[in-house]
C-alpha cells in the first residue's frame, strides 16, 4: 500500500473552501480502495499569514516543502494584499522554486451544463492546455522609476525570457502527450509577428521539435486568431502548448467555453520529478463568492484527481473524474454552471457516486 504525504495550501478566499472538498474526496478514496493512503500537512500561507508576517510564506518554505510528495493549493489573492504581491509570493514562488515547468490543463466539456460555447458536438470536446511556467512573460524581470515616478512620465520595462531549453522541454512535453490521445494533433500558439525574438525563437525550436514527431499534426497560430479559433472551430483543437501569459489567458476562455472558470482542473508538473508538483484549479480565490458555501469544488476536485495519476493512481484518478461527469449529468451542480446546489452538495454528490463504484466492483 503505498502513503503519500501531501502538504496543503489552501491559500485565500474560495480556496479555503475548495480544498477541502478536493481532500474529502480523497480521503474516500483512501479508506474505500485500500490502494493508498495519505497524510496532510496544512500550511496557512497566504494574504492573511502576508498581513500577519509580512511575507506570503514561510521563510524558508520551499524547504518545509520540498520532500513532500506533491502540493495541493487552492488559490490566492485578497483585495487587502496587492495582487503581484499574492501571486509572486506563493504560487509563482512555488512554480518557479521548484522548476515546475509545465502547466497541465485539461478543459472538459461536461454532460448535462450549461456551456457557453454553441456547438453541437460539444461531448466530443477535449483538449489539453501545456502551459510553459516558469518563464517567458512571468520572468519577473524589469523595473519601474526610469525617468522619476511622480512626474507622470515615469516609464516601466518588463521584460519576457524565452531560453531555447525552456521552449523546447514544453514543446516536447506537449508532443509526449499528444502521442497518446485519439487525433495526435499540437497547436502552438505564439505571439511572434509583434514579439520578434523571444517567441520567433519558440517558433523555430517548436518547428524543429516537431520534425521528431512525424506521426503528430502540428499547427502554429497567433494568439489573436486563435482566440476566435476557439469559438469559432473548437473541434480543431487537441493539444495546444503556449508560453507563460498566452496559455494562462487561453486555459480562462477555453474554461469558460465549457461552463465555468470553476470547473478548471491544472497541474504544475516538474516532469523530473526532482521537486514536488503542485496541483491546483485554474481560477483564483473569488473574493466576489467567499465566505458563501457557493463555489464550485469541480476544479480543485479534478486537480485531485490530476495529482492522484501524477502519484501513479490512474484508476482512482478516472474514478473521480466519472464521478464528477456523473454528477454534473444529474443536475448536481453550483450557480456558476446553471444550478443552485452549494459547494458541500456537489462534493456529496461526487462522494456518493465514488461509492457505488465500490459497491459495483
Ligand atoms: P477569479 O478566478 O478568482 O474569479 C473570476 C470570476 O469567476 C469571479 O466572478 C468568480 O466568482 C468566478 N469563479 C472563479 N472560481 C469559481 C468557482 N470555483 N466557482 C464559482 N465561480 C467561480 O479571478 P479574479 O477575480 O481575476 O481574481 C481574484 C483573485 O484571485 C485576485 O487576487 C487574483 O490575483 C487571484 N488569482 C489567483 C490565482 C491563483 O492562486 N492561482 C489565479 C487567478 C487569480
Ligand atoms: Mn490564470
Amino acid at each position: 500500500k503505498k502513503h503519500f504525504r501531501i502538504a496543503v495550501i489552501p491559500g485565500d478566499g474560495i480556496g479555503k473552501e475548495v480544498v477541502n472538498e478536493g481532500l474529502r474526496v480523497v480521503e474516500h478514496l483512501a479508506d474505500t480502495s485500500n490502494k493508498f493512503s495519505f497524510e496532510s500537512d496544512y500550511f496557512p500561507w497566504g494574504c492573511q499569514y502576508y498581513l500577519d508576517h509580512g511575507r506570503m510564506m514561510a521563510e524558508n518554505g520551499l524547504e518545509e516543502i520540498k520532500n513532500h510528495d506533491a502540493i495541493y493549493f487552492g488559490a490566492v489573492g485578497y483585495p487587502t494584499v496587492p495582487d503581484h504581491i499574492s501571486l509572486w509570493g506563493l504560487r509563482i514562488a512555488i512554480c518557479q522554486g521548484f522548476d515546475q515547468w509545465a502547466n497541465i490543463r485539461p478543459v472538459e466539456f461536461l454532460p448535462g451544463i450549461q456551456s457557453k460555447l454553441n456547438h453541437p458536438n460539444k461531448e466530443d470536446l477535449n483538449w489539453i492546455l501545456v502551459r510553459e511556467n516558469t518563464e517567458g512573460e512571468y520572468s519577473g524581470i524589469g523595473g519601474r522609476n526610469f525617468t522619476g515616478r511622480g512626474n507622470r512620465k515615469e516609464v516601466a520595462v518588463q521584460s519576457s525570457i524565452f531560453t531555447e531549453e525552456g521552449c523546447e522541454r514544453v514543446i516536447r512535453h506537449a508532443f509526449q502527450l499528444a502521442l497518446k490521445r485519439k487525433r495526435k494533433k499540437v497547436t502552438s500558439v505564439t505571439k511572434s509577428n509583434a514579439q520578434q525574438y523571444g517567441m520567433v525563437l519558440w517558433d523555430e525550436v517548436f518547428e524543429r521539435v516537431s520534425k521528431e514527431y512525424p506521426e503528430v499534426e502540428t499547427d502554429q497560430w497567433l494568439v489573436d486568431a486563435m482566440a476566435a479559433q476557439f469559438v469559432l472551430h473548437p473541434e480543431e483543437l487537441e493539444v495546444v502548448v503556449a508560453s507563460n501569459l498566452l496559455a494562462d489567458i487561453l486555459s480562462d476562455l477555453g474554461s469558460a467555453l465549457a461552463g465555468s472558470l470553476g470547473i478548471a482542473a491544472s497541474a504544475n508538473l516538474n516532469p523530473e520529478g526532482r521537486f514536488p508538483s503542485m496541483f491546483e484549479s485554474v481560477h483564483g480565490s473569488a473574493p466576489d463568492i467567499a465566505g458563501k458555501g457557493i463555489a464550485n469544488p469541480i476544479g480543485t476536485i479534478g486537480s485531485a484527481a490530476l495529482m492522484l495519476e501524477h502519484l501513479g493512481l490512474p484508476d482512482e484518478a478516472k474514478m473521480i473524474n466519472e464521478a464528477i461527469r456523473a454528477t454534473t449529468e444529474d443536475g448536481v451542480v453550483t450557480a456558476d454552471i446553471g444550478g443552485e446546489n452549494t459547494t458541500k452538495e456537489v462534493t456529496d454528490s461526487i462522494i456518493s457516486h465514488l461509492s457505488k463504484m465500490y459497491t459495483n466492483v
